[in-house]
């Protein structure tokens, strides 16, 4: 099955304990490609670069099979940076900048081929971005998005509207917090359950995840690491993964594939964290993958 996302391409400058990087390889629809190119699905991508993007970059998404036919590459245009440090808590970004670049004008057009695509990922962009896209989809199964602390700062109107019109948003614990108001994480996700998603993943970091709807609760622990280099990308590559199985058992409907889907999201995001940018992801193997996914498991039967 086929994966739709539309999200930021970036050039990431990100401090951590662990050092430092300059515009490298980021963006939100960046690590979610490459976390679900693990998985057999076709990804197709919408977003935006200027003609600053390295080509080496394009090179390595085409080399995970991402189907690039709707990322423009703007004459003249900047790609997006975003500058961020993990200095004081691993678990939570500090944004130095914001340069919006091209995605300041951007109409996103999808491509005829992509309009049915079954699974649609809305990764963290300007909400009314997200909204164009939906405009575009024809028929969808289901539509997951993402969102950060910035969009419910300056676009919560068009942020709202994107929730009425999703299955699952995937969020982490402080901006699931920020949106509703609430202190108490389980009030906060009842509470997004009233804007129209049918289900509501939370992401706590280091301290795993847990999926809310009406009628089941789901909890898992992130998978245990001793040492965290830099957590840029882990709620993209947690959503990649969770997609990405998801959209391989095509039972978006199952709480079952919820859970193990929950649990390669969680695999996948472990990875990503134990180097600078896509750096991990470069000599990922499924093997590996794989084997994480059942130590994890084993982790928490009782
Ligand atoms: P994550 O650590 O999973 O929340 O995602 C980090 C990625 O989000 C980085 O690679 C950034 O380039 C990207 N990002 C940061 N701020 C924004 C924003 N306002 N809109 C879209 N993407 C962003």
């Amino acid at each position: 099955m086929s994966i739709l996302v539309v999200g930021s391409v970036a050039l990431d400058t990100v401090e951590t304990p662990n050092g430092k990087v300059v515009d490298s390889l980021g963006g939100s629809a960046t690590y979610f490609s490459v976390a679900a190119s693990f998985f057999p699905s076709t990804i197709r991508f919408v977003g935006a670069v200027g003609d600053d993007f390295p080509k080496e970059h394009i090179d390595f998404l085409k080399s995970r099979g991402v189907d690039l036919d709707g990322l423009d590459q703007i004459r003249g245009g900047k790609t997006f940076r975003w500058g961020g440090s993990y200095i004081d808590d691993l678990n939570s970004a500090q944004t130095h900048f914001t340069e919006l670049n091209v995605f300041g004008h951007f109409t996103p057009k999808l491509p005829d081929s992509y309009r049915d695509t079954p699974y649609v990922f809305l990764a963290n962009i300007n909400p009314e971005l997200q909204l164009e896209v939906l405009k575009q989809v024809r028929r969808s199964k289901l539509v997951v998005c993402d969102t950060m602390n910035l969009w419910i700062d300056i676009s919560k109107p068009a942020l709202m509207e994107t929730l009425r019109q999703v299955d699952i948003l995937i969020i982490n614990d402080g901006e699931a917090k920020q949106l509703t108001q609430e202190s108490n994480l389980i009030k906060a996700g009842r509470q997004i359950l009233t804007y129209g998603p049918s289900r509501v993943v939370i992401k706590k970091g280091e301290h795993g995840a847990l999926s809310l709807t009406e009628s089941d609760f789901f909890a898992l622990p992130a998978y245990p690491l001793a040492s965290v280099f830099d957590p840029t990308g882990a709620g993209d590559s947690f959503a990649g993964g969770f997609m990405g199985h998801l959209a391989s058992t095509d039972q978006p409907e199952s709480e079952e594939a919820i859970r193990q889907a929950i649990g390669y999201g969680t695999v996948v995001a472990s990875f990503n964290v134990e180097d600078f940018s896509l750096n991990r992801q470069r000599n990922l193997t499924t093997f590996e993958i794989e084997e994480r996914y059942e130590q994890l498991r084993k982790m928490v039967d009782f």
